[in-house]
């Protein structure tokens, strides 16, 4: 079992990384361990994650009441509490707001797509929790609703969530979203986004066993979409959209405008364009 002098010195380390790579600003953001069964070392309010010493820790309960430390615990304390409740799995709980996948959580749009196979092996789908005010109750509640089923999540107009079963790797995941975040960018950018076919991603699924990938909950067998606050919220399993198609791996170019590339794919217009569209139509059967 790791000391407790070790997790202080890896709850500093985590929070230099994340200040370092721009997943926090000013003083944003919290990190908490589980020290024991009954215990939770936790980051302090109102210091910056990159600059934090082992002594500045707090040590609660599991009902958020301080037993030690000079500071008190972070203002997001209610929603590490709300995860340690619902999931006895997880010993470690990160929270940040990296710009790339923030940016997604103010678009509201989640990362669910199948698009990166290693992404679909650890973190399955990440989706987006209903945005609640920061550091009140509302927070936990929203929050509530996907841990179940996900290690990682989007939080709407704010920042993003992991847990892990130790605290470095509840802090990949939060490496893994960024990542993702700024991959699925430069695809929609470039404007295609081939996807994995959902019989791929039952075969990926299988490979967490093999590589011992602890998940929360398995991937959907379909793939109903969840568009924020109104989607289904399944707390059994992960929504991952996947076109299937039997055979292929890949399925091109959902994203793409061109009409050979994916006759049934959505195209957006903008009214001006639309208007001009249906003018010159009009023109040219005069
Ligand atoms: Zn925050």
């Amino acid at each position: 079992m790791t000391t407790e002098s070790a997790l202080r010195a890896d709850i500093v380390e985590v929070g230099r990384r994340m200040y370092a790579r721009g997943y926090t600003a000013s003083n944003d953001g919290n990190i908490s361990v589980r020290l024991g069964a009954d215990r939770l070392l936790m980051t302090p309010k109102s210091v910056c994650k990159g600059f934090m010493t082992p002594d500045m820790m707090c040590i609660t309960d599991l009902d958020g009441r301080k037993l030690q430390g000079d500071r008190d615990p972070s203002s997001e304390m209610l929603m590490h509490l709300e995860v340690y409740r619902e999931r006895p799995d997880v010993q470690a709980v990160v929270h940040a707001h990296p710009p790339t996948a923030t940016g997604f959580a103010v678009a509201g749009i989640p990362l669910d797509r199948a698009v990166l196979a290693e992404v679909l092996t650890t973190l399955g789908s990440i989706p987006i929790a209903e945005y609640a005010t920061p550091s009140t109750k509302e927070l936990p509640e929203a929050v509530r609703k996907y841990i179940k089923a996900h290690d990682g999540m989007l939080l709407a107009n704010h920042g993003a969530l992991t847990v892990g079963g130790d605290l470095f790797g509840a802090y990949y995941k939060m490496e893994t979203i960024e990542h993702f975040a700024k991959i699925s960018l430069v695809a929609r950018l470039l404007g295609r986004e081939n996807l994995i076919s959902r019989e791929e991603v039952m075969r990926l699924q299988e490979l967490r066993g093999t590589y011992g990938i602890k998940a929360p909950a398995p991937i959907c067998a379909d793939d109903a979409s969840t568009p924020l606050g109104t989607g289904r919220v399944d707390a059994t399993c992960q929504v991952v959209q996947a076109p299937s198609s039997p055979g292929a791996r890949l399925v091109p170019d959902v994203l793409a405008q061109g009409a050979d590339a994916n006759p049934d794919g959505e195209i957006r217009l903008t009214y001006r364009e639309l208007s001009t569209l249906i003018e010159d139509a009009i023109r040219s059967l005069r």
